[in-house]
């Protein structure tokens, strides 16, 4: 039922366990170069560490300081024993770069391997890893995990529509990993083939590595006739495997024998109250090589209350909201992209892509929501059209606050990106 025992840990041994690797962490990474000079400032050694709590008189780690201490300053063993290094990709700045000795790659395919077989994957499944191989950890770290389960493993790769479906057929795939972005973008290729998406074998999809809602799960999942889980995880924790939903499909669980997670106010830095919204500062528990404490994510999410029905005791996140940085303050208000996904994803006319675009026209902010309707739709005449644009605008008022201009385009006529998407371009003087 299980792949490993941690995952039936309970309450208090997950918190034991949390409590003596923190410290073992603390003493492994004052041995970089970077954590043993913060903590010689700070006089924190294994024994500040009283109680998980005691964690809060560490300071925080921010992405900066990972970009400052490129390429090597967080390394807590001889490069010698590093056998990889990974790099984030790069969507808010430069890249930082992680490394793994071979005993930090075990432990993170092992944390994979738990995510997939707790999603249904069986060793007796077929594969297909359709994500960005290179820098990017949603490459090689799905991979391994896949191998590691004892899937069938084909390393697709990004992009290339037409041998993605032909490898989907040939080898009648049933699990897959792709950005969500880019599953909608297959849905519509098949279609254009006149293959019908459902038709395909695919039971099971590993769906993350960018925002996306409930809405666009179910629309995959409509689409494709297949399971759609929720797969978190950034380089600088690994990458994939750190937090999953289970197939209950209700929040992700954090692996917290992994990890040591947070949520604190962004502004503040103070811990927010359980069920809130707040910022994932995350410690890695396992990782030799590089340890990183009380990494700030930028990402927004809250803790979910209560136990969930599979019974596992890892205690589960919502779905991102987005990173703190993708708000957007538009005439005052604030707006997450996700909540005008949410919006069009529920209307069955919108097609699979929308673009957000804002502007100034020197007094004030104007945002305009590009979105591709359905080509059975686009067909209809002009009134038909101006009511659903009408429409559109009208339901994004009521989430957003704000009266949008909404444009309809045609279907696959919007930018795409082979990677993570961008949904935003903001055009307003600096
Ligand atoms: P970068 O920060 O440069 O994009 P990564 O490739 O490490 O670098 O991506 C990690 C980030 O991707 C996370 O911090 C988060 O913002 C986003 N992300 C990953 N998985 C998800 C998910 N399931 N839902 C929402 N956002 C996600
Ligand atoms: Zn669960």
């Amino acid at each position: 039922m299980h792949y490993d025992a941690a995952e039936t840990l309970s309450r208090s041994e997950i918190e034991a366990l949390q409590l003596s690797r923190l410290r073992d962490t603390l003493a492994r990474a004052a041995h970089s170069p970077f954590y043993g000079a913060l903590f010689a400032r700070h006089h924190i050694t294994p024994d500040t560490l009283h109680s998980l709590d005691d964690v809060r008189r560490i300071p925080f780690t921010a992405k900066q300081d990972l970009r400052d201490s490129y390429p090597d300053k967080l390394l807590a063993l001889p490069v010698g024993e590093m056998v990889r290094m990974h790099a984030s990709s790069g969507t808010t700045g430069t890249p930082t770069a992680i490394y793994h000795t071979r005993e930090d790659l075990d432990w993170w395919a092992s944390l994979m391997a738990r995510c997939m077989h707790m999603v249904g994957l069986r060793p007796t499944d077929v594969f297909q890893n359709m994500s960005g191989y290179g820098l990017f950890t949603g490459g090689l770290g799905i991979h391994y995990g896949a191998e590691k389960l004892g899937c069938l493993t084909i390393p697709a790769g990004a992009g290339n529509s037409q041998r993605q479906i032909k490898l989907l057929m040939d080898f009648k795939v049933t699990g897959i990993h792709i950005i969500p972005s880019y599953a909608m973008h297959l849905a519509n290729v098949l279609r254009e083939m006149g293959i019908d998406p459902r038709s395909l074998p695919v039971r099971i999809a590993l769906v993350g590595a960018e925002p996306y809602t409930e809405e666009t799960r179910g629309r995959l999942e409509e689409l494709f006739d297949m399971k759609v889980y929720n797969s978190y995880g950034l380089s600088e924790m690994n990458g994939p495997g750190v937090a999953f939903e289970c197939q209950e499909q209700r929040g992700m669980h954090l692996w917290e024998d992994a990890y040591l997670a947070e949520i604190v106010d962004p502004d503040t830095g103070e811990p927010v109250p359980d069920g809130e919204l707040g910022e994932l500062v995350m410690t890695t528990l396992g990782r030799r090589g590089m340890p990183v404490v009380r990494y700030r994510t930028r990402d927004m999410t809250r803790f979910l209350p209560g136990p969930c029905p599979c019974g596992r005791e890892h205690r589960r996140i919502d779905r991102l909201h987005g990173r703190c940085d993708d708000m957007m303050i538009v005439k005052g208000v604030n707006i997450y992209p996700m909540q005008i996904e949410r919006v069009l994803m529920a209307l069955p006319e919108v097609g699979q892509n929308y673009l957000i675009v804002l502007d100034n026209d020197g007094a004030m902010d104007r945002i305009k929501v590009q979105v591709e309707v359905r080509a059975e739709h686009f067909a209809e005449d002009t009134r038909v059209l101006t009511a659903l644009q009408k429409k559109i605008a009208s339901r994004l008022r009521d989430e957003i606050l704000v009266t949008p201009k909404v444009e309809l385009v045609e279907h696959n006529t919007l930018p795409r990106s082979e990677g993570k998407a961008k949904r935003v371009v903001d055009n307003r003087p600096r």
